[in-house]
């Protein structure tokens, strides 16, 4: 006598195609003996099986448990079903109607199964550039339309060979339908033999090498002179440049490493981990001047495994482009942008569809790393919604580190890292970004959600969508909102949210804010003690203007004297016409916390000019002495007496590191009592820490100490950054939670 046979009917959502799906539930089906299908469809994955109940329960338990790695199971909904009695299991071919929403993976890095063929001179694909399978290889780069397959992809140009066809159609294969399958066959060739590039490379040039999501530019890491040479083509006078190891030891003997920062290297995801230089690293001054990090990251594509193999030594990779253009992804333009930077260019015919930057991180002792720009191999993993949107919602961040998100139902996706919206080429691919998101995610926008900020580039382009309703979110609010909803939260909590710069609601220019709110709403508890801009972006350049501005602030001098580590490097009459600019009630009215630290950072000495913002601030927190303990006195959130107070430390010699450090912790404490204060007088026990200046370690790490001291709950961004990068999706999750679901603008 046989078991009653059941059926049941699954449907599995969330990153489930492209990541060898189907022959997971093909093995696990054959293995436990059961009957029945699998199928991708618009949505997801569907099965059916059919067995004895044991069977089908073991089969659920399997299922998720032993799921292939790029998998992300959101939700599986069972279907109890009458028993058919079929025999044996099949894997049935794609259903590509019905609403588009399955999803599209991010690329990820070259699997241990793939780099031990491309290392095998047996084997066919052996040093073939593209080798890949379903676990690893382009995927986001290289789609151009869903449902995902290889004809929606770069690679549908590459009719496949007899040998890999075989493969993908095998579902017992490892690349069964692996969508950018290749070999040296019938796939995609470099445009330069291999060992031209690692000669140019160990002879000192500048190679431009094309990878995943755009050009590199590469030399050697401990040649003063390549270094110094590619920052002079590129014309980026000091932001640092990051560094490719060949392994995981070449990168421990570089930097620092603790296990976190270990296991976020070796990642599939494989950002540059910022961490701690090593004394001595064999690394020229030029890679990353007057920064006490460095930025490090691990071949992530068989061309770097090849290159990075050959040369046997750490090399510089930087994204291919001149200072603040977008990375080269397209053959004839980088052809024409990168001629004039590297000696040689090595390209390949796979296109890239999207260009797409490296993701970076930063470690944080004791706490998660800080994400700080999430884009390739985490763009577009959706992230979810603790208020799902009642209509489909188009997102479309900040001016600066921009992003775009749209979301539908629970879930939202962040695009990758656009940048800077100030510059041509950067807003045409924001524009291109967003009409990709829409078509990938199947999102219909009928909520455009922007910043208040009446010149961003981004608020424009919201004012230009016509047929949707329009929310403004406040920069602040989305900096909150953007934390508490991708740790599932709702609030209310009390925030402080440290920044460059936001729009306020009094059109004031906010950055140092304690607000107390929600999802939904929020109000400005307390905020810094404002001052006045001198020169308004100019004042952003220029952080002697904001020493000169606090200054005036802090000592009450209509003319404060030029402090000793500007003499001589600011023109005195210069100084005077700021110092009267920064009492003009027509100057901007600013309480940045970001625009403080940068006043510190120039009346010691650090920066009178920046090359990228935030730099003065970044190189204050390096400045920091570690060992000192003191910290300046605030007034509430005045800082006043922290300015007066380190003017006269440095007037009396006392060190760079020490006033560095005293800023910091006198900065930390105000934030945190104010922070703890607002809660206490709402009555929240919930504290969220954003805002572009918490990319800083140690002010993070501080002020979260200090919350947890005051026996609040605090939240961190860990997913997305504490800066602008992360705006969208708060604006996302604001505008879906505020969302009565009416019709029409
Ligand atoms: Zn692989
Ligand atoms: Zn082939
Ligand atoms: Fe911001």
């Amino acid at each position: 006598m046989t078991a009653p046979r059941r059926r049941v009917r699954l449907r599995v959502e969330g990153t489930v195609q492209g990541v060898g799906f189907r022959p997971h539930v093909h093995r696990l089906a054959t293995d436990l003996g059961l009957a029945g299908f699998v199928l991708n469809d618009a949505a997801g994955v569907v099965v059916e099986v059919e067995s004895d109940s044991a069977a089908v329960d073991r089969f659920l338990e399997r299922l998720g448990a032993e799921a292939p790695a790029l998998a992300r199971i959101d939700r599986v909904l069972p279907q109890e079903l009458p028993a058919v009695g079929d025999r044996g299991f099949a894997i049935l071919l794609s259903d590509a109607a019905g609403d588009v929403s399955a999803g599209v993976p991010a690329d990820a890095a070259t699997c241990a199964d793939c780099l031990r063929e491309l290392r095998d001179p047996a084997d066919r694909r052996y040093r073939y550039p593209f080798v890949n399978c379903t676990a690893c290889g382009p995927r986001y780069t290289i789609v151009t339309g869903v449902p995902y397959d290889r004809a929606r992809t770069t690679m549908a140009a590459f009719p496949m060979c007899d040998a890999c066809r075989a493969e993908y159609e095998d579902p017992a294969d490892r690349r069964f339908h692996a969508e950018p399958i290749a070999c040296p066959d019938c796939g995609p060739r470099l445009s330069q033999p291999l060992d031209i590039a690692v000669d140019a490379l160990i002879g000192g040039r500048i190679v431009a090498v094309k990878g995943i999501g755009g050009y590199h530019l590469a030399c050697l890491a401990h040649d003063e002179a390549a270094v110094a040479r590619l920052r002079g083509r590129k014309r980026r006078e000091e932001k640092p440049f990051a560094v490719m190891a060949p392994d995981v030891a070449a990168a421990g003997a570089l930097v620092d490493l603790t296990g976190a920062e270990r296991v976020l290297l070796e990642g599939r995801e494989r950002p540059i981990v910022l961490a701690r230089r090593r004394p001595g690293a064999a690394v020229a001054p030029s890679v990353a001047p007057r920064s006490a990090d460095l930025g490090v990251m691990l071949p992530y594509s068989p061309i770097h495994h090849l290159l990075l193999g050959d040369v046997g030594a750490p090399l510089v990779m930087t994204s291919g482009n001149r200072s603040d253009e977008p990375i080269a992804h397209e053959d004839a333009d980088a052809a024409r942008r990168l001629a004039g930077i590297a000696d040689l260019i090595v390209g390949h015919d796979r296109p890239i569809a999207t260009r797409v930057d490296d993701s970076v991180v930063r470690a944080v002792p004791g706490r998660a790393p800080l994400v700080m720009r999430r884009s390739r191999g985490w763009a577009p993993s959706p992230l979810a919604l603790p208020v799902p949107a009642p209509r489909h919602i188009l997102a479309c961040g900040a001016e600066l580190k921009s992003t775009a998100c749209v979301a539908k139902d629970a879930r939202a996706w962040v695009s990758h890292h656009v940048g800077d919206l100030g510059d041509w080429e950067t807003l045409r691919a924001y524009r291109a970004t967003v009409a990709h998101l829409e078509r990938l995610f199947a999102v219909r926008t009928e909520i455009v959600a922007h910043d208040m900020h009446p010149d961003y580039r981004s608020t424009a382009y919201a004012l230009e969508r016509d047929g949707a309703a329009r929310v403004a979110v406040q920069h602040h609010h989305a900096h909150l909102a953007a934390c508490l909803a991708e740790h599932g939260e709702t609030g209310p909590a009390a925030a402080a949210i440290l920044d460059g710069a936001g729009y306020g609601t009094d059109g004031t220019i906010w950055g140092g804010e304690i607000l107390v709110g929600d999802i939904r709403g929020f109000r400005r508890a307390a905020h810094l003690r404002p001052v006045r801009l001198p020169g308004g972006d100019a004042a952003v350049r220029e952080p002697w203007r904001m020493a000169c501005a606090w200054l005036a602030e802090a000592t009450g001098a209509e003319t404060p004297d030029v402090p000793v580590a500007l003499d001589g490097r600011v023109d005195a009459a210069a100084w005077r016409a700021v110092a009267r600019l920064a009492r003009a009630p027509r100057s901007p009215v600013t309480s940045s916390a970001g625009r403080l630290l940068d006043a510190v950072a120039a009346l010691c000495g650090l920066r009178v000019r920046v090359t990228y913002e935030g730099q003065a601030a970044v190189e204050l927190e390096a400045a920091c002495d570690p060992s000192e303990r003191g910290a300046y006195p605030w007034d509430g959130l005045d800082p006043r007496p922290a300015v007066a107070a380190a003017a006269g430390d440095l007037a009396a010699g006392v060190p760079v590191g020490v006033v560095a450090a005293r800023t910091h912790a006198g900065l930390a404490c105000a934030v945190a009592g104010a922070c703890t204060d607002a809660a206490a007088a709402a009555g929240v026990g919930l504290a969220v820490l954003s805002g572009g200046v918490f990319q800083n370690r140690l002010l993070l790490g501080d002020v979260a100490t200090r919350l947890d001291a005051a026996g609040l709950r605090v939240l961190v961004p860990e997913r997305l950054p504490p800066n602008d990068g992360g705006i969208s999706y708060g604006q996302a999750a604001v505008a879906a939670a505020s969302d009565g679901g009416e019709t029409g603008p």
